[in-house]
């Protein structure tokens, strides 16, 4: 299930504002991202980088962790917010699809642009879980 637009201002909001976390002492580059969960839920993450710089983690991943975590498995839709609407890294778009193949993706900025794509789109021709002999994960229970 895809998001309607009027889901994506508090979304956007929200990825906002995890922005403002963001721990970023390296790159100073802050992101946030939102993503929203199929029963409405909005669950945050901003990137958080390391002095060992590969330990670094995107926003969008912390966000999908994070609801991970609290028991969310299915999502209409994530927002990213950056200073100049960066696209999401490869490791960011494998993660999002493992869970919600076609879920929409706000590709936003500070100055209040947006765009909107698909994970389908960011990342075609995709490896999944289907293609593991087990079948499973995803939005699956
Ligand atoms: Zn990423």
């Amino acid at each position: 299930m895809n998001a309607s637009d009027r889901d994506l201002d508090p979304l956007i909001q929200a990825a906002q504002a995890a922005r403002e976390r963001a721990y970023v002492p390296y790159s100073r580059y802050p992101v946030g991202a939102a993503v929203l969960t199929e029963d409405g839920h909005i669950v945050t993450g901003c990137n958080i980088e390391n002095a060992s710089y590969p330990l670094t983690c995107c926003a969008e991943r912390v966000a999908l962790f994070a609801a991970v975590a609290q028991g969310h498995r299915r999502f209409r839709a994530l927002a990213v917010v950056t200073s100049n609407g960066g696209s999401p890294c490869g490791s960011c778009r494998q993660v999002m699809r493992e869970f919600a193949p076609t879920m929409t993706v706000i590709i936003a900025d500070t100055a209040g642009n947006r765009r909107l794509t698909t994970v389908a789109d960011l990342l075609p021709d995709s490896f999944g879980p289907e293609h593991l002999p087990t079948g499973s994960g995803g939005g699956g229970a």
